[in-house]
Order: C-alpha cells, then structure tokens, then sequence
C-alpha cells in the first residue's frame, strides 16, 4: 500500500465525515460511503455509482480498502466456523462465528496475542505482539457478512450479535475498539443495537470507567474468582486493579439504566475455583451489584496445569449463587472440535513478549520433574 493512502475501512462516521470535509466533499457523501462499504461490502470506489467520476477517481488517489485474507478455515460439526485472518504484517488473528436457533454471534479479536497472561487462557500464554487498527478490527465483521452470504444467506448465517471476546484485551485497545464498536452499532454500517455488541474485559478498570463516558455497549466482566488472593494468580491484572476497585466501577457502570447488567464470567477449573465456598463468595461479592453471572466450562489446550470442573459441580455451584438472587447461566461450549471455543484462539504471530517461549519451557521443566 501507498503509505500516504488512508485504509477507508480505519474510519469511523466521525472519522468519514472528517475526512470528506477535508476534500470539501459534504457530510452525505460520507455517509453514503460508509454504506457501500459495510451495507452492500462493496470496496472498489469504482463501482459507487452515486459518486461523481472525479470524486472516485479523488478516492482512489487517497485511499484504499485493505481487506482482510483468509489463510485457514474450519467449521466445527455444530456449525461453529472459525477462520485465521492474515494481517499485511504477516501476523494473524482469528475470528469465530457461532450460529444459535435464535441468533449468530461473531467473537471478534482486539489485538494479536495478549499482554495479560491469564493462566488458563491460551492466548495469554502466547504472548503479545500488537493492537490491531479499527481496519482490522472491523474488518473482521466486514469479512464474515461476506463470507457468510456467499455460503448461500441461510437465516441461520446472519451476524446479529459481536462480542470482543477473541484475541486480546480490548480495553488496552481502547480507541480502536470503541471507534470498531461505533461502526458495529452505527445505522450506516452494520446497525447493531447496543445490547447485541459486547465488550469483554479482563478488568482494566480505569478504562471500564472511560467507556461508560464514551460507549453504551453490554459490559462482560471474566471474574474468575472472588477473592483477590485467587483473582491474583489467575487474573494477574487483578494486583493492579483488586476487585473492590473492579466492583465499584462495574456497580457504576449502568447506573443511569437500572435495568442494564455487567455479565460477570466465570470459568470453571476444577478444584480451583468450583467449590461451595467460592460460590457463596461469590454470591456475597455480587450483592448490590447488578450483575448476571455466566459459568464458562473450561476449555482445555496443549500444555495446560487445568482441568475443566465436572457438570454436577458446575451446577451446584450455579445453584448457590442462583439461591442469592443472581441470575446465572452455564456457557455452553461451542467448537471445541476446532479449538473455537473460548480461550482457545491463538492466531499465528510473533510474539514479541517470549512468553510462549517461557511457557513452553516452563511446562517441560514441570513434565520432566
Ligand atoms: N481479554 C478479554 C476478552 C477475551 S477472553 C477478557 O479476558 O475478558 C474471552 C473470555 O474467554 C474471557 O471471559 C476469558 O476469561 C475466557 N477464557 C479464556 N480462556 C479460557 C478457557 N481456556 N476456557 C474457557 N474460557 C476461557
Ligand atoms: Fe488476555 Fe482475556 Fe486471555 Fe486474560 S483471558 S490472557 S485478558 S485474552
């Protein structure tokens, strides 16, 4: 790419009109770019035919449309579709589509690898490398509507919900993944309502309070544990930001729409954090907040000290914190067969931690002991 030309698909409805202003082109034209690029995924300035020639050739002169490359595909036996999407640095993420009776999710990727070493995620023990841009964080949705239709349309095909629940911490990405998230809700692009858009974060809490200023999307918090001397070693950002700081702000953060929830993650580690006692804990953590709580069951990967918690033990524990009042629901796993499933995604990257590297040498020291 021509390193002057922008990457159209870096620019939000703000970002558009400002740069339409900048040619002296009106607001409307913006807008009616924008739709040709995430309504009709047309990404050829050629073929817009409501804009003037001159105004396509101006286009063409300053701007492209990098899309993103597949190099890999599966789909797993329940429809569960996963894909490896190459970045022009050579580094790649993947995307996931999980289609239900009643909707389709796409898990999308906020950065390549991640900075934050949760001990039973496996794209934590991969390491980091970089954020991704808004063109690569959106342009993984701008892919799947593609992909998925061109497989036919089937209702069941339909992206109707996105949640930043693949590769990386969003809310280290904060500005890319907001702008990312605009476009996602914006009428012009891909019209989501703010419900259906999800953000997950391990728990950076001044950023959790920066997007309650800037971002109505469904808040998810990966809790994991409800006593700091645990959260420490299993979500290491939690000696940054113990759990009172995490609950105050989550306590805060719909507060202007008392019907709004923070849906709280809990993976399920066997002997870990399964037992009654963590339950009540739980229970006892989550009074007064408004808050659902979702039981993830672990998904095991290469190398892992973990071991997914048995069903009775997940539903007892569902049981107890149900008692207190709180909503509780249990994940069901999907695409394990192509490790689809959460905390499974790994992508293909550099990473430029070497924490892959320590992990695995770590493991054999373990192994060989
Ligand atoms: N970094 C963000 C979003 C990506 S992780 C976060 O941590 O919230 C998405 C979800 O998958 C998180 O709740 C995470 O804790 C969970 N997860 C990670 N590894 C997992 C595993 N091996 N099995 C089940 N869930 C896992
Ligand atoms: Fe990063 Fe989330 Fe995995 Fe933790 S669980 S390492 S924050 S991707």
């Amino acid at each position: 790419m021509n390193p002057e030309k922008i990457n159209i698909l870096d620019l939000d409805r703000a970002g558009m009109v400002a740069f339409f202003a900048s040619i002296g082109e009106p607001a409307y034209r913006a807008h009616q770019l924008l739709q040709w690029l995430h309504q009709y995924g047309i990404s050829d300035f050629q073929a817009m035919t409501n804009f003037s020639k001159a105004l396509r050739q101006r286009l063409s002169e300053m701007a492209v449309c990098e899309n993103l490359t597949p190099s890999f595909h599966q789909e797993a036996k329940d429809g569960t579709q996963k894909w490896l999407l190459t970045l022009k640095d050579g580094n790649s993420v993947e995307t996931v589509f999980i289609p239900e009776r009643t909707r389709g999710t796409l898990c999308v990727s906020s950065q390549v690898g991640c900075m934050l070493n949760c001990t039973f995620c496996s794209t934590g023990t991969q390491g980091f490398s970089r954020n991704l841009s808004v063109a690569e964080i959106i342009g993984q949705v701008f892919f799947a509507v593609r992909a998925l239709s061109e497989e036919g349309g089937r209702h069941d095909k339909k992206i109707t919900n996105v949640v930043m629940m693949g590769m990386g911490e969003p809310l280290l990405n904060f500005d890319a993944v907001v702008s990312a998230m605009n476009l996602m809700m914006d009428d012009l692009a891909y019209g989501l309502a703010k419900r259906r858009v999800t953000l997950s974060t391990s728990g950076v809490v001044p950023q959790i309070r920066e997007l309650a200023k800037v971002s109505d999307v469904a808040l998810a918090v990966s809790l994991h544990a409800p006593n700091d001397i645990l959260r420490n070693e299993l979500v290491p950002i939690n000696k940054k930001y113990p759990l009172s700081e995490l609950i105050a702000a989550c306590k805060e953060h719909f507060a202007e729409d008392p019907k709004r929830k923070v849906t709280f993650e809990y993976v399920m580690l066997k002997d870990v954090n399964d037992s009654r006692r963590e339950a009540k804990q739980l229970a006892r953590l989550l009074e007064g907040v408004p808050a659902k709580v979702n039981l993830i069951p672990f998904n095991p990967f290469p190398g892992t000290r973990y071991t997914c918690s048995n069903f009775e033990t997940i539903q007892a524990f569902q049981e107890i914190v149900m008692r207190s009042g709180v909503q509780t629901t249990i994940r069901k796993t999907r695409g394990e067969d192509i490790d689809g499933a959460c905390g499974q995604l790994v992508g293909d990257f550099t990473d430029r931690t070497r924490r892959k590297e320590r992990f695995l040498r770590d493991r054999i020291v373990v192994e060989a002991a």
